[in-house]
């Protein structure tokens, strides 16, 4: 089969960007397009064959070393695509199915975080596409308690991204403990906001959303796609908002957000990393019983229900379809803010 390998870490050469001071090779070409066994399904597995994967953020991290994983590797943790064999019998069930993979590739099952269902923070905690092969090929294999099945009435190219972008997205939802009747704001909105927006609207029908983001083109979108209102991050809005979900990659977001909170709101923060720094100040910021909390991962439950749900719902998902032979364009793309809405790799 074809597949796209990581054997080394390098830099993502991006044009127009000067070198920062890294010790990695500088590389156009990152992954290696090559050809290699089908994998055989061990235990409790299931071998895939991968329609499409999308192209994640994540992905330039454990290129460019910033995330550890198993080398060489093949990414790609957004994976839609047919169960074509079995290792046992208990999983023929899933067999000519279509399936999601996410980025949750198995949890150990007995620690803590487990046992009660948030398995996203298990201890031993194994990510697709980094400490097992990803999507990024013809074919992958999966463990079969962590497939989903998948509607077989949508495009692939459009599942993808909910099995990230949308999947953690969805979390930051529900961890947001959104309410009818209460006023939510989205700060910034690309691929997960766009998607997310939509189950809003589905769930939450009388749910008031505010999105932010200094883009006129996404503000647009958000009217479009069922915002009450959108601005720019430093406008007032028409009214104080009660829960909030940020989606960027800047500090000053948060303090913004909080500023625009009412007393008892909370903040879900669903980003990996910041990269300028936050500065709260408690009395401005946090008292009245404002609240502050992140999203890491997805469990397998926030995969399954937007898989149903995308099912019901005709979701508009944008996408940028690419060939397995163009992952490298894709990654640069992605890299340089070119992409609008998700990447994604088509296999079939
Ligand atoms: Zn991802
Ligand atoms: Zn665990």
């Amino acid at each position: 089969m074809r597949a796209a390998v990581l054997y080394e870490n390098a830099e993502i050469k991006v044009e127009g960007a000067s070198r920062r001071i890294i010790e990695l090779p500088w590389k156009q070409n990152p992954l290696d397009i090559v050809e290699i066994n089908i994998p055989a399904p061990m235990k409790d597995q299931v071998l895939i064959r991968v329609e499409a994967c999308g192209v994640c953020y994540t992905d330039i991290d454990i290129i460019e070393g910033r995330v550890k994983c198993k080398l060489p590797v093949i990414p790609g943790h957004q994976i839609i695509g047919k169960v074509v064999e079995s290792s046992n019998g208990h999983s023929s069930i899933l067999l000519g199915r279509r399936v999601g993979v996410a980025w949750i590739a198995r949890s150990c099952g007995s620690c803590d975080y487990c046992l009660r269902s948030e398995e996203n923070l298990c201890v031993d905690f194994k990510a697709t596409g980094c400490h097992v092969d990803g999507g990024y090929a013809e074919y992958t294999t999966a463990y079969k308690e962590y497939v989903y099945e998948a509607p077989e009435n949508v495009d692939a190219s459009k599942l993808a991204p909910l099995l990230c972008a949308g999947a953690v997205g969805y979390r930051a939802l529900k961890l947001s403990n959104i309410k009818s009747g209460l006023r939510l704001g989205l700060f910034g909105f690309g691929a997960s906001a766009h998607i997310l927006i939509q189950v809003i609207r589905r769930l939450y029908p009388d749910v008031e959303i505010y999105v932010f983001t200094r883009s006129q083109e996404h503000r647009d979108l958000a009217m479009r796609l069922g915002a009450d209102w959108s601005g720019n991050p430093l406008e007032e809005p028409p009214r104080k908002i009660d829960r909030a979900i940020d989606f960027t990659p800047v500090g000053e977001t948060i303090t913004r957000a909080l500023e625009l909170m009412n007393p008892g709101g909370r903040l879900v923060i669903n980003v990996i990393r910041k990269q300028t720094p936050i500065n709260l100040i408690y009395e401005k910021h946090l008292w009245h019983e404002k609240e502050v909390k992140s999203v890491a991962n997805v469990t397998r439950r926030d995969v399954k229900e937007l898989l149903k749900l995308a099912g019901e719902i005709p979701l508009e998902v944008h996408v940028e379809e690419y060939e397995l032979s163009e992952v490298n364009t894709a990654l640069r793309n992605l890299k340089s803010a070119r992409v609008k809405g998700s990447a994604v790799l088509r296999l079939i």
